[in-house]
């Protein structure tokens, strides 16, 4: 993941509620027998390279590259005192 802003392309509404959408590994063992879960340990994130982010305002998922370009596109500016995006 990045560390840069992200801007909604849907919205336009939303740079700051995301939710990150990963995969995660997790390691378990199973009763042969009966499929029972014997085991199970802390599920790990896999790492991709482009991950998916989703925005918590409009639902809308894609890349994080959309979202990067976005908020380059229409950057927000420190000073800004207009709304609360
Ligand atoms: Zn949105």
């Amino acid at each position: 993941m990045e560390e840069k802003p992200y801007f909604c392309p849907n919205c336009r509404a939303n740079r700051i509620k995301f939710n990150l959408i990963a995969s995660t590994s997790l390691q378990m063992l199973k009763n042969a027998y009966s499929g029972q879960i014997v085991e199970q340990e802390e599920p790990t994130l896999i790492e991709e390279s482009e991950p998916m982010i989703q925005c918590r305002v409009c639902n809308y998922s894609g890349n994080e590259m959309r979202f990067i370009k976005q908020a380059e596109r229409e950057p927000r500016f420190e000073n800004a005192t207009t709304s609360m995006d």
